[in-house]
């Protein structure tokens, strides 16, 4: 039987997959779109129950489409925005393949295509697009050994409290995740250590609006790279209890116990950074210098919204602020299990083709990667801070379905001549 055929193949399909589906389409470009499980897996069962999106729903979506049954300014439950995703993929007409694996692509030398071995057989395609997420393997820091008496799980694995066994939970890693997850655990009436490394954490709202209409307004999603000498750091944001700034100043007045960097583990004792104090310090920074901008924006524009002077009030330092833990006997503390909040790395094992660098992250311009014919999507700051978010990812997935009709353009030139004999 001859090899299944078409011009551009999309690895992955979820919120990046569906994207570059509709703009493919958009553009008259042939395609297919592979997904191993189904259509948004990862917010469907690669996250915790409890989890919401972080933007509002007026915010995190597609421009084509807005969330039913959800008010625009509240938080979506993760199994609405799978359907959402879901719907939107019925809406254009995505040409979907469910249960299907990419296992393997190389190019064919001379032949113009790459060969893409399937689960269900080879596919034959002039461009590829690898929509795989970028939150692919998680990532646990070879800090305390698997043998330790302690469960050591990533939030990837985490699905609800009830799940852990009973005792004290470790988490470490305070950006979205460990934020939501250790408030979750406190408030499921859990005795919960947080630690803490350098995070952003803008307002979840001010003056009225959400935080992502600041952020749009000021221009800061549009951001293309970080600022020259400054270090990507995890934002701290939380749509959970209908939207609340995270403040750890306040988990810690209703009972967390924050710690600073989680640094070594040596005979059941976790020890810690002297960190914790300068990284809420800078957080707050972060926190009062969107407020600043926020202001200076309203007052720029004459922009009528209520004052809030209560939201710079940062309030009392806790006593884990000012005197930190550096050590932690875990068996003497009835910690029973850490939670490591700690990020992924990539995997694009099954991409057999040079494209990456020597730490394994793709060379590439907005997308468009060194080796003609590849492209990749969803990468964070692929060509601003919001490309990895469902929004952002609509814009990059149409700058890919550009370029690749531009280049299909140049692939259809035929000669002046060879012109007029066919005319
Ligand atoms: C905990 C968490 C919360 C988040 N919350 C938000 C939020 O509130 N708002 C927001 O805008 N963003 C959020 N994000 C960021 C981002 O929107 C999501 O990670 C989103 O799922 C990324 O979409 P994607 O399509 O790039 O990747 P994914 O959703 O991971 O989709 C990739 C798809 O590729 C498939 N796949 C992988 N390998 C293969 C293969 N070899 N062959 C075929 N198929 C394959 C997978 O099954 C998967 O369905 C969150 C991320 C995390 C981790």
């Amino acid at each position: 039987m001859p090899n299944e055929q078409t011009d551009t193949l999309v690895v992955g399909g979820g919120q990046a997959g569906i994207a570059m589906s509709e703009h493919l389409g958009k553009a008259g470009i042939p395609h297919l779109v592979l997904e191993k499980d189904r259509i948004a897996e990862a917010w469907r069962t690669a996250r915790w129950d409890g989890l919401v999106a972080n933007g509002p729903a007026w915010h995190d979506r597609f421009p084509g489409l807005e969330f039913r049954d959800c008010d625009p300014d509240g938080f979506p439950a993760k199994q609405a925005v799978a359907e959402y995703l879901a719907d939107y993929a019925a809406m254009i007409d995505a040409p979907i393949r469910c249960g299907v694996e990419v296992l393997g692509a190389e190019r064919i030398e001379g032949a113009g295509h790459f060969r893409v071995e399937t689960s269900d057989g080879v596919v034959e395609a002039k461009n590829i697009v690898c929509a795989t997420g970028a939150f692919q393997q998680p990532v646990i820091p070879p800090v305390v050994p698997q043998d330790a008496l302690v469960t050591q799980i990533h939030s990837y694995d985490y699905k609800n409290p009830d799940q852990l066994a009973a005792g004290a939970v470790m988490v470490v890693g305070a950006g979205s995740s460990g934020a939501q997850i250790a408030q979750e655990l406190m408030l499921a009436g859990r005795e919960v250590y947080l630690s803490i490394g350098a995070h952003d954490r803008p307002p979840r709202a001010y003056r009225g609006r959400d935080y992502c209409w600041w952020l749009g307004v000021l221009g800061l999603w549009d951001v293309a790279s970080m600022a020259p000498g400054t270090e990507h750091v995890t934002i701290a944001v939380s749509g959970a209890q209908g939207g609340q700034t995270v403040d750890f100043r306040r988990l810690a007045a209703q009972g967390m116990i924050l710690v600073g960097m989680t640094q070594a583990y040596e005979k059941g004792v976790l020890s810690f950074a002297d960190d914790l104090a300068g990284n809420i310090a800078a957080g707050d920074a972060n926190y009062l210098d969107l407020l600043d901008a926020a202001d200076a924006y309203a007052a720029r524009h004459g922009l009528d919204l209520p004052e809030e002077p209560e939201a710079r009030m940062i309030g009392p330092d806790p006593a884990c602020l000012t005197d930190p833990l550096r050590m932690l006997d875990l068996a003497q503390a009835g910690i029973t299990t850490i939670l490591w909040a700690t990020g992924y790395a990539r995997d694009y094992g099954w991409l057999k083709v040079d494209v990456f660098d020597e730490h394994g992250a793709p060379r590439h311009q907005r997308g468009v990667s060194v080796e003609p014919g590849v492209f990749f999507l969803g990468l964070p700051w692929q060509s601003r801070r919001g490309s990895s978010f469902i929004w952002g990812v609509w814009h990059d997935a149409k700058h890919l379905a550009d370029h690749i009709h531009t280049q299909r353009k140049y692939l259809d030139y035929h000669e002046g001549a060879a012109r007029k004999a066919t005319a």
